[in-house]
């Protein structure tokens, strides 16, 4: 049984119609207003939408992407829907995590330090951690170096990348990367 950590994995599989198909479930991590909402709103459903709070909403949402190795990886894209602010749905909102998307602004340093904190506090070997510098767009604005983000994710075992969901720079890579590195099952 969980214990609200995140720290297992959702290793689901053994049910899904192909034995190469695989289903994650992905959790944004990070500060109110880096733009959690729309990446993931950018990859579902290929908008850039500043209003997204109103439509996401407190569930989630499913992508499916295929991988060059013809995998099927279906996600199961958890928003923070305000949990940051309302501590009891946290164990729900991290059980059966596959991955965690911890997100900072680049512009903002603040974000930054909020991202290590969100790290630390939820961060597990046991799942694929991802470190996302959004608002790449704003680079005449930024004030989190690229170098620094990439030493502190490589410190932490996690992979690092910089997105835009307001011009959809790096969204798909992301998701991904993500993909590339879910645990496979063993071939029998
Ligand atoms: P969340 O609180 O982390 O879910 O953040 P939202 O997804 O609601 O985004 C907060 C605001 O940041 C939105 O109103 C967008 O206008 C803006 N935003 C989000 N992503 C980007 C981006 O990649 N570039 C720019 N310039 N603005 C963004």
């Amino acid at each position: 049984r969980s214990t609200g950590g995140l720290n297992t994995v959702n290793n689901d599989s053994s049910s899904a119609t192909d034995s190469k198909d695989l289903r994650a479930k992905l959790v944004l991590l990070g500060d109110s207003g880096v733009g959690k909402s729309c990446i993931v709103l950018r990859f579902v459903r290929g908008q850039f939408d500043p209003t997204s709070k109103v439509t996401v909403g407190a569930s989630f949402l499913s992508q499916t992407l295929a991988l060059e190795d013809s995998t099927i990886v279906k996600f199961e894209i958890w928003d923070t829907a305000g949990q940051e602010r309302y501590a009891a749905l946290a164990p729900l909102y991290y059980r059966g995590a596959a991955a965690a998307i911890v997100v900072y602004d680049i512009t903002s340093p603040d974000s930054f330090s909020k991202a290590q904190y969100w790290v630390k506090k939820h961060g597990s070997p046991g799942i694929v951690m991802v470190l996302v510098g959004n608002k790449a767009d704003l680079h005449e604005n930024r004030s989190v170096s690229s170098q620094d983000a990439q030493e502190y994710a490589e410190k932490n075992n996690m992979f690092f990348i910089e997105t835009s969901a307001k011009t959809a720079d790096n969204i798909n890579q992301l998701f991904e990367e993500i993909a590339k590195r879910l645990p496979r099952p063993t071939a029998s």
